[in-house]
């Protein structure tokens, strides 16, 4: 089955206004034309109110990188999926690891988050990924299943299909160390063939895997090369065009 490459610029804590606003027009630029790759870039909340005219008609779409699981309330610092979709989002990242490892994420949360983005008509971009120690003990394959299963966990098939995965491991995330093509299809493959047993083949191959970890214009091409990876959640190489481009232009 074809699956459209989706590639993804987690900006993170970077870009004030002015700063994005170059980076979104030097992007449109040089990606208005691309048809067979979707495009998009999730800043700083504060951010996407300037950025989202910036990028209007364009191919490139936007979201957040992060939603919280209730519509409204008393949630001081957070932000909904309505508040969202009121931005024009498209996406919003779930369990990354930083959210994971600085503020406490736990996979129910995240299924929490990923449904709430759902009922906002955002897709969420649901991370998973071992940490160096748990690679090294070999336990990578059982830490990226279970968090699999524990973010799935009571979603339906039509529900999972509107959904991204992103597998990134920890120990490649913003530390110059990729995974190899041969360790990333590994887990992709390992993560295809779950959501096969979880629900079923016609999701499990609709369903597009994202690869996330040093992410850069010179190991782009071998990791797409990988049957079961669809795209790229990119981090540092998401702030500079000039190597933003190249990723997503991968084909070239
Ligand atoms: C990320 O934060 O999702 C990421 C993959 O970062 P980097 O590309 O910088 O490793």
């Amino acid at each position: 089955m074809a699956r459209t490459p989706v590639i993804v610029g987690n900006w993170k804590m970077n870009l004030t206004r002015s700063a994005a606003a170059d980076l979104v027009n030097a992007l449109r630029a040089k990606l208005d034309g691309v048809r067979d790759v979707e495009i998009g870039v999730c800043p700083v909340a504060t951010v996407i109110p300037s950025i989202a005219p910036l990028l209007a008609g364009s191919a490139i779409r936007h979201g957040a990188q992060n939603v919280h699981w209730e519509d409204s309330g008393a949630f001081t610092g957070e932000i909904s999926g309505e508040m969202l979709r009121e931005l024009g989002c498209t996406y919003a990242i779930v369990g990354h690891s930083e959210r994971r490892q600085y503020f406490g994420e736990t996979d129910a949360r995240v299924n929490q988050r990923a449904k709430a983005a759902l009922r906002w008509d955002l897709t969420p971009i649901i991370c998973v990924g071992e940490t160096l120690e748990e690679r090294e003990a070999g336990k990578t394959l059982e830490v990226v299943g279970r968090q699999i299963r524990g973010c799935l966990e009571g979603w339906s098939a039509e529900e999972l299909k509107k959904a991204v995965l992103a597998y990134e491991p920890v120990w490649a995330i913003g530390t110059g160390k990729t995974a190899t093509p041969e360790q990333a299809q590994e887990v992709h493959a390992m993560i295809r063939g779950l959501l096969t047993e979880l629900f079923d083949a016609d999701t499990a191959q609709a369903i597009r895997i994202q690869y996330g970890g040093s992410v850069k214009p010179d190991n782009v091409k071998s990791l797409m090369a990988q049957p079961d990876i669809d795209g790229a959640l990119v981090g540092g190489a998401s702030l500079k065009a000039e190597q933003f481009v190249p990723l997503v232009r991968f084909r070239d």
